[in-house]
């Protein structure tokens, strides 16, 4: 993720100085780990005390206590659903001190789901000091592996997503929005660390294809001087080459005339290029003698020569998709530098040319209060379990900082400046290693999720009543579904879910293929917003495809998973795919396919604000 502008440990006077920057921040980081159990008590007690009179404290009985263990003994562990009747208060206008001191300035918008749509983390506006603090750690961590970065620019794929209003009138909006919209970002005095080939103006522009066209096109013009490149998310940038692939023709025709596509309307955006834009048909002449050949393999070296990385997530579930990155990047270092969410920006990672299956983050304890629930797997599946809701013993017992073990898994629970106490985020982190006292994570996984292609989280209750709503279609055809499972194939660009049907036939009569794309629209239509945005207005993931398999495939499957090792006794159809020689095996046995034939309905905001905004 690109650097924020450096707010914290900024240069006194005129006199710029780098090293002495990058030195504070190494130094900070030096600190908090090594402090990290007095800061984190500290910090805690700040939280508690700032908010002493908050409605929520009170309805807890902490009145004014600030102690760790008065707070581990009153204050439960809660998840969304147990914070939704204040959140919905706060989003109706209702100002009165529920959950923090400060004033709620909007609502962060998670790809998190509940009830379908995303869940609102509310924030106050120092927050966002919080996060350009992380921010401004990024780069002074990374100027120690790779040097020279000053010299030249990065190019990033960042991109705003449409904001709502909620009925009281707060905004309503995920995090880097609201990030790259506030002056923290636009503002940012000059620092050669936040020197990006995209202007802000084409950031900004809430178009996305023109937002991505004139990103790709200050890219191509400004080629010699990238040295990283980079999106947040790792589907997000192979989209942008994706959509390369795809307009090159029309791009190195606006670098040759030095004008820009009609297509491009947004005057901002229009003018921000032609600030960079000059007629050049020996740069034309290179970038689409590459765009021709019929290999884009290495192609991000071939365009950007002196790329030193690719600056992109690949952990967790988007580590699906290093292969691409690998075979667009001739094998760049793939560099994971932060771990972040809306309740609260958590960690930096120390060591950012490490391989992708070594990455781990730091937690930075001045971020938030962290605690750790821990995390056990069953034996005989290996699967996650965590306890759905904590008796007392289990909320006292959570683990702080310091006191975590190496090797043992976690879910993060966060208490945060914002007014979340005892949050539980979902994640489940293991503990590679430390630096100083503070504790690095691996990121494990996001609870429950079985598939996902961008920023979209599908779990398995999601996807079983969305199924089972579309298999009503079946109904009139004397059809039943007897085993379904799927899989998030990234091998197309963007990437789609699949499902796979296995079907008991009764009726004579045939089912048309248009009763398959009812059901495959069906189970988009029931799926949660984030999926939905990702369908029709990111365009992050493409149409859902069904395959009907033979008869007795899913008793292949199990014969199979019990030829691996799994009990019989224990084994359950997994709902979700993702080992290739069962994808394989499923693939040998599908007898018809079909795609959603449109895109599923999707409004900003959520429905039940009925879409005032
Ligand atoms: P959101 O609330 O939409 O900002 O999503 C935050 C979630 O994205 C986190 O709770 C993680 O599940 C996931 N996430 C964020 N950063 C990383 C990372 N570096 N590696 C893996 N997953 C991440």
């Amino acid at each position: 993720m690109p650097e924020a502008p450096k707010k914290s440990f900024k240069a006194t006077g005129h006199d710029y100085c780098l090293a002495e920057k990058n030195k504070k921040a190494l130094q900070f980081i030096e600190d908090v780990t090594t402090n990290a159990d007095q800061v984190q008590k500290r910090v805690l007690a700040e939280i508690l005390t700032r908010n002493a009179h908050v409605e929520y404290l009170h309805r807890h009985g902490l009145g004014g206590h600030t102690d760790r263990d008065t707070f581990k003994k009153l204050m439960p562990v809660i998840t969304y659903e147990d914070l939704q009747p204040d959140i919905t208060r706060i989003a109706n206008g209702d100002t009165s001190l529920i959950l923090c001191s400060n004033p709620i300035s909007e609502f962060l918008t998670s790809s998190g789901t509940s009830g379908g749509e995303r869940k609102l983390m509310p924030t106050i506006e120092e927050e966002l000091e919080r996060r350009s603090l992380l921010y401004s750690l990024l780069m002074p961590v990374m100027s120690q592996s790779v040097q020279g970065l000053e010299k030249g620019k990065g190019m990033y794929f960042l991109f705003i997503k449409s904001e709502a209003k909620t009925p009281g009138g707060l905004v309503a909006r995920p995090v880097l929005t609201s990030y790259y919209k506030s002056s923290h970002f636009r503002e940012r005095p000059y620092d050669p660390y936040t020197n990006y080939t995209s202007p802000n103006e084409t950031i900004l522009c809430p178009d996305s294809y023109q937002s991505m066209y004139s990103q790709m096109l200050c890219g191509l013009v400004q080629n010699k001087e990238v040295l990283r490149v980079g999106a947040v998310f790792a589907s997000g940038f192979i989209r942008a080459i994706r959509f390369l692939e795809k307009h090159w023709t029309l791009l190195c025709r606006d670098i040759r005339t030095g004008t820009i596509d009609q297509q491009i309307t947004d005057p901002s955006v229009r003018e921000a290029v032609m600030r960079v834009l000059k007629p050049d048909p020996k740069l034309a002449d290179f970038v689409e003698g590459e765009c021709r050949k019929e290999s884009w393999q290495g192609i991000i070296t071939r365009l950007w020569p002196n790329t030193k990385y690719v600056d992109v997530i690949v952990t967790g579930t988007m580590s699906q998709y290093i292969p691409t990155l690998d075979y667009y990047s001739n094998g760049l270092p793939l560099v994971c530098t932060m771990y972040a969410s809306s309740e609260c920006y958590f960690g930096v990672n120390l060591n950012p040319l490490c391989k992708p299956s070594e990455v781990s983050y730091t937690l930075i304890p001045t971020m938030a209060y962290f605690e750790f629930l821990p995390v056990h797997r069953n034996n005989g599946t290996n699967s996650i379990s965590v306890p759905k809701s904590l008796n007392d013993k289990e909320q006292q017992d959570l683990v702080d900082l310091v006191d975590v073990k190496l090797g043992q898994e976690y879910e993060l629970v966060v208490t945060t400046y914002a007014g979340l106490y005892r949050y539980r985020v979902g994640d489940v982190l293991r503990v590679a290693g430390f630096k100083n006292k503070a504790p690095q994570f691996n990121f494990v996984c996001r609870k429950n999720v079985v598939l996902s292609i961008d920023s979209d989280k599908t779990d398995e209750v999601e996807l079983q009543a969305a199924v089972k709503n579309a298999v009503n279609h079946l109904m009139p055809f004397d059809a039943t579904l007897t085993e379904y499972t799927s899989y998030a194939d990234t091998t197309t660009i963007p990437g789609h879910y699949v499902l796979y049907w296995e079907l008991s036939l009764r009726g004579s009569t045939p089912i048309p293929p248009s009763v398959f794309e009812d059901c495959c629209l069906t189970v988009e239509e029931s799926l949660n917003s984030v999926y939905r945005q990702g369908r029709v207005s990111d365009k992050s993931i493409g149409p859902l495809e069904m395959k009907i398999v033979e008869s007795g495939t899913f008793d292949k499957l199990m014969d199979y998973a019990i030829s691996l090792g799994a009990s019989i006794n224990q084994y359950k159809t997994p709902r979700c795919v993702k080992f290739a020689p069962i994808i394989e095996l499923l693939n040998s046995r599908v007898v018809s396919n079909y795609f959603s034939p449109k895109c599923p309905k999707w409004i900003p905001g959520h429905k039940q604000w009925c879409n005032k905004n």
